[in-house]
Order: structure tokens, then C-alpha cells, then sequence
């Protein structure tokens, strides 16, 4: 049972993040970790699995990283798909004692493994983190999704992770199906029936779309995912229509999302400065630190610094770092990683 007091104390730690993010850079209140890049998968949209991919940081590393940043108060666990680890539970179980501040847990999974999928998330059900959020990819109806990923029968164990998820029932704690939208998966033309492109059988709700992105230090991919702009706007606003209308900060923050994206695909441009870096931080499987999952321009490695990430601005490349990601000299995106947190610092900022 989660505590009131317990709950409030997290979500305003996590308010006072996001004031001193705004404030102030390399005090970032999300923290997106690699923590393995393997995984069971051979996505056509992604090619980490093709590339001597890292195992990631073992046990005491990840202790070592979690006690020298107790405030961090929103974490994306990533991967390669870290369920997959062995050790993933003993790793949920570490992040969540260790992290007193801790209001939003979320990651992504495959969900090609039901038991590990279930084993990593107890620690995190039985823990005192309000919101926690697992995405199981499906990148279509089955068939597609089994050829974008190259595993025969792929979507069915999705499928099967994502049913039996959905039905854990534990205060803010929600399981949906995450599709990428890239050229592999949305046609030119768009068919009669948008809907004819989404995973099987999935209530619309269930469905949140994202956009395929190029990154030469994360996916190590080619710079052709992009899925094509007028079919994907079609089916991004098919999606929306369908939708159950919600009122919540979430619901306002995902339709702001959503209308910065429809632009970001006709102009491969958002129009405004990006959070990463004040906002929100990326570290690899071998901890160098990113601003972002996109950006190739690493500051150094967190080990350099004693772990912490409040002494990345120590770094030798963070200075021309951020003053490239504030003059907008990156690559450029709308990647979801980076996109809520600037929302969050960028809400009546003049970011
Ligand atoms: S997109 Fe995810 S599941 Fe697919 S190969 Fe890359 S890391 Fe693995
Ligand atoms: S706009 Fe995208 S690529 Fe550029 S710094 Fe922000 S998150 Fe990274």
C-alpha cells in the first residue's frame, strides 16, 4: 500500500527538480540509462544488436552510480532490453532502495520474456515509487511486427507480456503497448483503414506511437528510419481522434507532444530549444554521459566524476556541449526521452 505522506513527499521532490532544471543546467531530474545494450531482438530500425553490443555497468557500478545521485527523481531504465540481464530484479531492487526520491520509474521492454519481464518489475510494484510505466514494443499488426523485428512469433510473446501486465493492479503503475513509427512499418500511402497498421486487438489507449530516430551512438542505425511524413501524420491524428478524451497533466502534456511532433515531421524541426542537459541527461552502457539519446557528442564518463551526476559540468566537453544543445547544433529530434522533460522545464519558460 503506497503511503499519502510518502507519495507527496516524491512528487514534490520532484516539483523542486524540475524548478532547479529550470534555473539551472547539469542538474538534470531525468536520468535515461543504458543499462545493457543486448537484446533478444534484431530490429530493422535500430542496429545495436549488429554492433558488439556493451553489457552494461555489473551490480556494484550500478550501486556506486544510484548512492552518489539520491536526487534523482525520474528514471528511464533502457536498453538493448534490461529485463533480459540476469541480475535485472537485484538491479529494480537496488533502484529503488537507493533512490529515496524516486516519482517516476519507467521502461521499455520487448516483452519476448514474460517471467524475467514479471521478476524485474517486482521490486518496483513492492516498492514506494508512485508511477511506474513499462512499454512492451509492438511495432504493428503481428506479421509486421515479426518482419520489422526479424523474430518469428515475436508479437505473440509481446502480446502475452502485455496482457498478463495489464492486469497487475497497483496504484499508478500502467503497462501499454509502445509502437515506433518508421519507414518499415508506415506505408507512403496510407490505407483506407489506419487503424489496419496497429497492433492486433489493442484498445487505442493502449497504444502509444513514437517516432523512429537515427543516432549514431545509441541505435547505430541508418538515418533512413524516418517514417514518411504525410501517412505518419494520417495516422498519428487517426490515433488521436479514436482516443478516449482525457483531462489530466498527462493527457495535456501528451497532446502538446503530440502537436510539436506533427510539426517536427514536416520541418525536422521543433522550433524551440531542447531540455537536454537541464533537464534530462542520457548515460550509456559504459557511463559515458550524453545530453541525449540522439546527440553523439559525449562529456566524458560518469566514473571521472565521481558518479555524480551534479559534477558532470566538470566534464572537459560539458561547456561546448550544452552551448551546442542551446544553439540547437545537434541533430535535432523529438525523441520522447528528451521531449517530456523539456516540455516539463519549457511550460511558461522561455526555453
Ligand atoms: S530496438 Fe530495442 S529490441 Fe530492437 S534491436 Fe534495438 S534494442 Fe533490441
Ligand atoms: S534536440 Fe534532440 S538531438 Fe538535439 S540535444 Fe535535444 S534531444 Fe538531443
Amino acid at each position: 500500500m503506497l503511503s499519502v505522506v510518502e507519495t507527496a513527499h516524491r512528487y514534490m521532490a520532484l516539483a523542486r527538480a524540475v524548478l532547479r532544471a529550470r534555473r539551472a543546467a547539469y542538474d538534470p531530474f531525468k536520468l535515461t540509462w543504458i543499462l545493457t545494450e543486448a537484446c533478444s531482438q534484431r530490429c530493422q530500425t535500430c542496429n545495436l544488436w549488429a554492433t558488439d553490443p556493451h553489457s552494461g555497468p555489473d551490480l556494484p557500478t550500478i550501486q556506486k552510480v544510484l548512492k552518489a545521485n539520491p536526487q534523482i527523481t525520474w528514471l528511464n531504465l533502457s536498453g538493448g532490453d534490461m529485463v533480459e540481464r540476469p541480475d535485472a530484479p537485484s538491479i529494480m531492487e537496488a533502484v529503488t532502495s537507493e533512490l529515496p526520491n524516486l516519482a517516476l520509474l519507467d521502461f521499455p521492454t520487448a516483452g519476448q520474456d514474460l517471467e524475467a519481464t514479471l521478476a524485474a518489475l517486482a521490486p518496483a510494484l513492492e516498492s514506494a515509487v508512485p508511477r511506474i510505466y513499462v512499454t512492451v514494443s509492438l511495432d504493428g499488426p503481428d506479421d509486421i511486427h515479426d518482419t520489422v523485428r526479424r523474430s518469428k512469433g515475436s508479437a505473440a510473446r509481446a502480446r502475452a507480456t502485455l496482457r498478463k501486465l495489464q492486469t497487475i493492479r497497483r496504484k499508478g503503475f500502467s503497462a501499454v503497448a509502445g509502437m515506433t513509427l518508421s519507414r518499415h512499418n508506415v506505408p507512403e500511402q496510407m490505407p483506407a483503414d489506419p487503424s489496419s497498421l496497429l497492433p492486433n486487438q489493442l484498445p487505442l489507449d493502449s497504444i502509444h506511437l513514437n517516432l523512429a530516430h537515427h543516432s549514431s551512438h545509441y541505435y547505430r542505425n541508418l538515418s533512413d528510419v524516418a517514417p514518411p511524413v504525410e501517412s505518419t501524420q494520417s495516422l498519428i491524428e487517426a490515433v488521436e481522434s479514436g482516443r478516449k478524451k482525457r483531462f489530466s497533466p498527462l493527457a495535456f502534456m501528451e497532446a502538446r507532444y503530440w502537436s510539436i511532433a506533427k510539426k517536427y515531421l514536416k520541418n525536422g524541426d521543433v522550433g524551440g530549444r531542447c531540455g537536454a542537459l537541464r533537464a534530462s541527461v542520457y548515460l550509456a552502457a559504459d557511463l559515458t554521459v550524453y545530453p541525449c539519446s540522439i546527440f553523439d557528442r559525449p562529456l566524458g564518463n560518469l566514473a571521472d566524476v565521481g558518479y555524480s551526476l551534479r559534477r558532470i559540468n566538470t566534464l572537459e566537453e560539458a561547456a561546448p556541449t550544452l552551448a551546442k544543445v542551446d544553439a540547437r547544433s545537434c541533430p535535432g529530434c523529438w525523441s520522447p526521452c528528451e521531449a517530456f522533460p523539456t516540455l516539463l522545464v519549457g511550460l511558461g519558460n522561455p526555453l
